[in-house]
């Protein structure tokens, strides 16, 4: 069964589908059409650790921030919105990012603005190929700097 983009409604690419190791290896569904990348909670364990994985979705239960107008693609909650920041490996703190998370399941979604935020600059390529897999890259990496949300 497939998952549909939360912002879109096109159908997610599924990990195993996928022509881009970087997405399967983190096991990220992602929407060809807007670039935006789902990372499930199972998912979620493979690339952040247990306890950082909880860390996060813990501040999506509790306070919860704010809800916003997008769905859940796997089990339909209404996501809701918290400001992640990560910190770099000189300690320097990056912008902070929107991030959308189900306070059900888990689940993450990024949007793409968000993560070419934070992306380098220096990959910052044009061509839409390389640019999706450039921020599924940054993805994986963003998760083993520490963060704190907002
Ligand atoms: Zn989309
Ligand atoms: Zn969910």
């Amino acid at each position: 069964m497939g998952y549909a983009c939360p912002r879109d409604g096109s159908a997610l690419v599924s990990p195993e589908d996928s022509d881009r190791s970087t997405f399967s290896r983190l096991g990220v569904h992602h929407c060809d059409a807007c670039s935006g990348m789902l990372l499930s909670a199972d998912a979620a364990l493979s690339t952040i650790s247990q306890d950082r994985l909880h860390q996060m979705h813990e501040s999506f239960e509790q306070d919860g921030g704010a809800e916003v107008d997008i769905d859940c693609p796997l089990c339909d909650s209404h996501m809701r919105v918290r400001k992640i920041v990560f910190t770099r490996l000189d300690g320097t703190e990056m912008d902070p990012i929107e991030l959308d998370g189900c306070p059900t399941c888990a689940s993450f979604w990024f949007d793409v603005g968000e993560l070419q935020r934070v992306s380098p600059p220096e990959n910052g390529g044009s061509n839409g190929g390389t640019e999706a897999k450039t921020l599924a890259i940054a993805l994986e990496f963003l998760f083993h700097l520490p963060f704190a949300i907002l």
